[in-house]
């Protein structure tokens, strides 16, 4: 759902997120991949081999790769959940057009915060960039990029207490408050984006696979879950760095491990 990645080695002028995901698939495919789409639903970690329960289909596997990612965080506002799809969204590629001429509102201050702002701009008028404190864990060049955005404004040391209105069906202005003069206020904005980070999808592991306090899951030597087999990389176990780059060797270092485990087992 990215849009310009910077950081990725090899695209010294950057790649979209999508183009660079397309690349590694056709790539995988080239050496015999298949892919498969569906839902995870179940998955049974206990018996041997693994069963996962994809849709309606039932899938037997020897050993199992979880790179199940993260999803973005909400806020947990009263009535942020009713205007889901009526100007609240956690996706500024996916939903920005729709306010093309609007003001609107970011929330954060880490590196997705700063990049849906600057995204942004290309459809809104204005876009506030609201967060809690007055210092950023964005990246410097993220962060001077969105500062020196015209379009761009900052609002620091703020909070949003709620998101206004669910009887019109749509988001007329946030309920505001400024966390060092207690001050509250309505700010208009057609829009309210969340880039406050992300929640790992393990959820469908409960019970089988460690997880620390935050839901990541707990692995040893990078990839290993203390099921045998079964190995986890990317950012469903990784809260430090959550780079694609870092993301992606971990997968490899997966990859190899479950090469080595199904020589091991004889398969
Ligand atoms: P993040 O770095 O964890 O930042 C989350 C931000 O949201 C923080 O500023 C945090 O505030 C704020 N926040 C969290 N919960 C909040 C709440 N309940 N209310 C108000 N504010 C809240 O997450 P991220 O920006 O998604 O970045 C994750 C990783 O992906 C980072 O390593 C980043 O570098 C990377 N990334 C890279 C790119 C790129 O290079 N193109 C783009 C996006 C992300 P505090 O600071 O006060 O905790």
């Amino acid at each position: 759902m990215t849009t310009l990645v910077e950081n990725f080695p090899g695209f010294p002028e950057g790649i979209q997120g999508p183009e660079l995901i397309e690349n590694m698939r056709k790539q995988a495919s080239r050496f015999g991949a298949e892919y498969r789409m569906g839902h995870l639903v179940k998955a049974d970690l206990g018996m041997r081999p693994f069963e996962l329960t994809i849709g309606k289909d039932v899938i037997q596997t020897h050993t199992l790769i979880i790179a199940s990612g993260a999803s973005a965080r909400w806020l947990g506002l009263p009535n942020e959940q009713a205007l889901i799809g009526h100007g609240v969204s956690s996706c500024a590629t996916c939903d920005g057009f729709f306010f093309s001429g609007k003001e609107i509102v970011v929330i954060g201050g880490g590196d997705s915060a700063m990049e849906e702002a600057t995204f942004l701009t290309r459809f809104a008028t204005k876009v506030t960039l609201i967060h809690r404190r007055e210092q950023f864990r964005a990246s410097k060049i993220m962060l001077d990029r969105a500062r020196a955005n015209p379009k761009v404004a900052f609002l620091t040391d703020t909070v949003v207490d709620d998101v206004l209105d669910v009887s019109k069906k749509e988001v007329t202005a946030l309920r505001l408050r400024n966390l060092k003069t207690g001050e509250s206020w309505d700010f208009p904005a057609s829009a309210m984006f969340l880039g406050i980070g992300h929640i790992p999808n393990a959820k469908m592991f409960a019970g089988q696979l460690e997880t620390d306090a935050d839901g990541y899951l707990v692995t040893q030597k990078n990839v290993f879950t203390k099921v045998p087999g079964v190995f986890a990389c990317g950012d469903v176990q990784d809260r430090r760095y959550r780079q694609a780059i870092t993301a992606s060797g971990s997968g490899c270092m997966a990859a190899l491990e479950v090469e080595k485990y199904l020589e091991q087992e004889g398969h």
